[in-house]
């Protein structure tokens, strides 16, 4: 016999997050999740999937019947949509302008697919004229592959033209929402978006591991043409969505995590009822709050101000200054994390979030005092 580990109960302190997620969980979502474990097939739970359903189509401003959340974190988000739409031997074009968009090329070339990428320095938006001669120049690509909200650059680009370009081209639209749902301004239907997945963790401010996705009537035809069955098991939506969408004829196929959708839940009800134009001008607001104070710090933003994500500030680190240093200080003294750079960023520059619940007045003064006494 191996001997049982003696170990304590864990007591995880109570930290300010403002770094790229996760981000704060509100008490309301937290005491949710909380709440008895029912069964994944009992009527009560399916009632209440249902209506996480309606919710995430507010939140992601579609009528799309195929809306659900995948009981993985984005990262799986990501892996289904290019998993059940890209096939081998598609032509896929993939803006890259940080670490996600080439996490897209990878999982284009994983599904046998061939990756044309548009590069962009990091810290610049995706460029619609370098997509559009992409496109031109690739009469054969089958998809438009871009991150929205780019995390490790903190970079929005503009989806709309993108999805726009895209249907020019008879091309489908594979859009990376991860950090922007629910942050800034995102319209499914208007804008013509094919496939999209999030995260729970970002500024829905629900707890990590679900991401919600989205597919459109011609997404779903294309996976309804597959000439090759999805290489996933767990990740088929076909299969996913007989779950999801059967009503009371739901049928077993996977054990959904009961209680992180029950924080979903909340989330998302919490989302609805401030509303997602005033959420995503709230964020707007709490990012120039922000930028004030790192202003009157003598702090450089990173990205231009036209395309500044309010939810996910890069700065410069301050030349002198030891990045590791100061924000493990930070973590210690004020219990308050702020993001390290990624990437090429890396030790260069700090990522602070304003995501959801923690896009907050009183998190920004926190943040502005530590940085303050860190950098005089
Ligand atoms: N895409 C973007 C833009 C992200 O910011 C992240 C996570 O930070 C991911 C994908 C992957 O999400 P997850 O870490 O939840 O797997």
């Amino acid at each position: 016999m191996i001997p049982a580990p003696v170990i304590a109960a864990f007591h995880p302190p109570r930290r300010t997050l403002l770094g790229p997620g996760p981000s704060d969980v509100s008490p309301q979502v937290l005491a949710a999740q909380s709440k008895p474990i029912i069964g994944h097939l009992d009527p009560l739970f399916v009632g209440m999937m249902d209506e996480v359903k309606a919710l995430l189509q507010y939140a992601f401003q579609t009528r799309n019947e195929m809306t659900l959340a995948i009981s993985a974190p984005g990262s799986a988000g990501m892996e289904a949509c290019f998993v059940n739409l890209v096939e081998p031997g598609e032509k896929v074009i993939v803006c890259r302008n940080g670490v996600f968009g080439d996490r897209m090329r990878q999982n284009v070339e994983r599904c046998g697919g061939i990756a044309v990428t548009v590069d962009h320095a990091w810290g610049e938006p995706v460029d619609p004229a370098a997509v559009a001669a992409a496109l031109a120049a690739h009469p054969d690509a089958r998809f438009l592959a871009f991150v929205h909200a780019e995390t490790s650059t903190g970079a929005l680009s503009d989806a709309k033209a993108l999805c726009a370009l895209a249907k020019q081209h008879q091309c489908l639209s594979i859009v990376d929402a991860v950090t922007s749902l629910g942050g800034v301004e995102l319209r499914v239907d208007e804008w013509g978006i094919d496939a999209i997945y999030s995260g729970s963790q970002k500024c829905l401010s629900c707890v990590p591991g679900l991401a919600p996705v989205s597919f459109s009537a011609a997404a779903v035809a294309k996976i309804k043409q597959r000439k090759t069955p999805v290489q996933s098991w767990f990740l088929d939506q076909s299969l996913v969505m007989s779950y999801w969408s059967g009503g009371a004829k739901r049928a077993y196929h996977h054990t959904a995590p009961v209680n992180a959708l029950y924080a979903l839940h909340e989330a998302l009800r919490m989302l609805a009822n401030e509303g997602l134009e005033q959420a995503w001008a709230r964020h707007k607001a709490m990012h120039l709050l922000l930028r004030n104070g790192l202003d009157a710090l003598g702090v450089q933003f990173v990205v231009a101000e036209p395309y500044r994500l309010p939810q996910l500030n890069t700065v410069y680190i301050p030349p002198g200054i030891d990045d590791v240093a100061v924000r493990s200080r930070l973590l210690q003294q004020y219990n308050l994390e702020i993001g390290a750079g990624l990437g090429d960023f890396a030790g260069k520059a700090w990522r602070i979030g304003l995501m959801g619940y923690g896009a907050r007045q009183e998190n920004i003064a926190l943040c502005l005092h530590a940085l303050q006494q860190e950098l005089s």
